[in-house]
């Protein structure tokens, strides 16, 4: 079993960001600025934020953190993002969710312009995306295709089993998978909530991706002795060992099922790293397309 290991490859990513960044100051070029809205102070989102917002001084991008209170109405919000459109010196835009109820997540994102839609959310991204047309794909499921395509897996041919069927995460990396592309070709099967006898398929899976949002979901008995295994859950659980008081899992049990692996990504560490350099990927594009 070898670790598809997120953090190291990230690293390295940075590494070749930043020298991308220096080389256009040197042509003369401006610093790529991402800006991200937040609205609350949920934990697990001050956390995601200060990760994007840490990782964009790592490789000399500038970055805007603008917080609203849970409190901001919908007005406001979309207010805020038409502002950050029209500003010549913003060249992305991310909006934290999830976002308080009593606003439409669909407004917001439509209301961001697509070309400063680093996250990839709106609906002319995931078109483009789909056609197989330059776009900003989002960045976890960028993240995942990245990730296979530096270790090398094959995917063209193989069987990926995808649970999970989200806007952001499910449903993005199935059109990759299968898209007619050196990092897709493969045969895709998009499992959900609905699915009948989900083990029965799983265990057919070449390449398993699971995306389910529940803790340790994916056991043993669901995977195929040398299968690639994409963990995508993130969940905060207690524990009395860290500082913090809590510890990341994934939605794969991963003591049991890595040992069945051939290749398994980690959390944390695996696929988490993986989306914020996506993210910057996106908006060094966003830059450089200006
Ligand atoms: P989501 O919107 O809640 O979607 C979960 C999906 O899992 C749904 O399609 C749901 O089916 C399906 N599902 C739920 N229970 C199931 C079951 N018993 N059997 C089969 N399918 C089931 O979640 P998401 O936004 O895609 O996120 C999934 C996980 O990834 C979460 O833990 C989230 O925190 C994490 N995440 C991590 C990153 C990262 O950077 N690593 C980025 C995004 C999300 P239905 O459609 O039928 O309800």
């Amino acid at each position: 079993m070898k670790i598809l290991d997120g953090k190291e490859t990230s690293k390295q990513i940075k590494l070749e960001i930043a020298e991308e960044v220096k080389q256009i100051i040197r042509q003369g070029g401006k610093r790529p600025h991402l800006a991200a809205i937040l609205v609350g102070n949920d934990g697990a989102s001050e956390t995601y934020v200060s990760h994007k917002v840490k990782s964009c001084d790592q490789v000399g991008f500038e970055s805007s953190l603008i917080r609203f209170d849970n409190s901001v109405s919908e007005d406001e919000l979309i207010k805020k993002i038409k502002e950050v459109n029209d500003n010549q010196d913003i060249d992305g835009l991310i909006i934290q969710l999830p976002i308080p109820e009593h606003i439409s997540e669909e407004k917001i994102i439509e209301s961001v312009a697509p070309k400063k839609d680093v996250d990839g959310f709106h609906p002319i991204n995931i078109g483009r995306m789909t056609l197989g047309l330059p776009a900003f794909v989002s960045a976890t499921p960028q993240g995942i295709i990245e990730l296979l395509d530096r270790y090398n897996i094959e995917t063209s041919g193989k069987h990926c089993v995808v649970i999970g069927r989200s806007n952001i995460v499910g449903k993005p990396i199935s059109i990759l998978m299968s898209q007619k592309s050196k990092t897709g070709n493969a045969t895709v099967t998009i499992c959900h909530s609905r699915t009948k006898n989900l083990r029965k398929i799983t265990k057919q899976a070449d390449i398993l991706i699971a995306a389910i949002g529940k803790q340790g979901f994916v056991t043993a008995d669901m995977v195929k002795e040398g299968a690639v295994v994409i963990d995508v859950g993130i969940h905060r659980v207690k524990s009395n060992k860290t500082k913090t008081g809590w510890k990341l899992k994934g939605d794969v049990l991963f003591e049991e099922v890595a040992p069945k692996c051939s290749y398994i990504t980690p959390v944390p560490g695996g696929v988490g790293p993986m989306t914020i350099v996506s993210l910057l990927k996106n908006t060094l594009l966003a830059t450089k397309q200006k």
